[in-house]
């Protein structure tokens, strides 16, 4: 197969192309390189530079390269920014994602496999999680999300437009190589902050909250490793292509995540087991829009697609973050 992969540049991008050729496909990553990395896109990939927001860039590289399926990763991420600038969110994510949806449907109608999270649950009592709970984001990141998801299954409906939607939990650590990872212009992400600040980076790790209701008072999340989130990827678009080809309509919507989770301090204990190096705690206020406790029900990715993750023991997830900042401590900056 033949895949366009949209914010290929980008962690979880970058790791797919990567995946998706050691399956045995051909990859072309489009990315405007706004917070990708040309040296991320692996050997062996051909890099298009283009925005969505230039439909004529993405139209383009559709009759260019003639792919079988695109995968779409290209989008702002932080919460907190989205707050503050909630036009550039709206811009970027929604409008982008719309010329994405038009190009596909007015040029080659093929089949689209999504990056969503699990901020379009917000807060829920439903834990662990399934696709079905209430959808309510807290966030215009995860509102931005949520109207992409909707946007994509209007023109499944209107145009028959095959999708598969995954929803992330916390996506984490690097490739086991310790070539790629995480190199996000800010980061707020727990492992790779207490990573650079094991590297002496950051004085210290700021704990948002020991009074929530879990056993340790911390907050509990999914950590899912990056490389099975590309091999989910993998998975989700060969049955996707497949599917389409037997002339079935394609839709599904998928959890992502181990099906089990880790507080902030279980996973602070594993980076200082890691490191060799007791890092410096202090507790601090909870952060706004923190709930307690953020577990995927994973059954259904599982069941219909077989996804099995390979890094389930967390100082070992912590072990691969660790190995590539410790060789990239500017990421990919020189
Ligand atoms: N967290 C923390 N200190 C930090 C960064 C994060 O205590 O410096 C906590 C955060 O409050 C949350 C968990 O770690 O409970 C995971 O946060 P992250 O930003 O990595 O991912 P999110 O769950 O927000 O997607």
């Amino acid at each position: 197969m033949k895949l366009l992969v949209v914010g290929g540049a980008g962690y979880i991008g970058s790791h797919t192309a990567r995946q998706l050729r050691r399956a045995g496909h051909e990859a072309v990553v489009f990315d405007n390189l706004s917070s990708g990395h040309a040296q991320a896109v692996p050997d062996g990939v051909t890099l298009v530079r283009g925005d969505l927001l230039n439909p004529a860039d993405i139209r383009a590289a559709l009759d260019a390269h003639q792919p079988d399926a695109v995968i779409h990763f290209a989008a702002l991420i932080e919460v907190g920014e989205s707050m503050r600038a909630p036009g550039r969110y709206y811009r970027n994510n929604v409008t982008g994602s719309l010329n994405l949806l038009q190009a596909i449907v007015d040029t080659r109608k093929i089949p689209l496999v999504f990056s969503s999270t699990a901020a379009v649950y917000g807060t829920t009592d439903a834990v662990p999680i399934p696709e079905d709970a209430a959808m309510q984001p807290e966030s215009v990141y995860g509102e931005t999300k949520l109207m992409t998801e909707r946007m994509i299954h209007a023109f499944h409906v209107a145009h028959g437009l095959p999708y598969t939607i995954l929803r992330y939990f916390n996506v984490c650590g690097a490739a086991p190589e310790g070539d790629i990872g995480e190199a996000h212009p800010n980061k707020t992400h727990l492992i790779e902050l207490a990573c650079l600040t094991a590297l002496g980076q950051r004085e210290k790790m700021m704990v948002f909250g020991t009074d929530y209701p879990t056993p340790d008072g911390s907050c509990i999340r999914d950590y899912v490793h990056v490389q099975d989130l590309a091999d989910a990827h993998v998975l989700a678009v060969e049955a996707l292509h497949a599917a389409h080809a037997r002339g079935e309509a394609g839709q599904a919507t998928y959890n992502v995540g181990l099906g089990h989770g880790f507080s902030v301090l279980e996973v602070l204990d594993a980076v200082d087991r890691v490191t060799g190096t007791p890092l410096h705690r202090e507790v601090a206020p909870r952060r706004a829009g923190d709930p307690p406790r953020l577990v995927a029900d994973a059954t259904r990715i599982v069941r219909d697609l077989g996804f099995t993750p390979q890094f389930t023991d967390l100082d070992e997830i912590v072990r691969t973050a660790w190995n590539w900042h410790r060789t990239h401590p500017d990421g990919f900056r020189r």
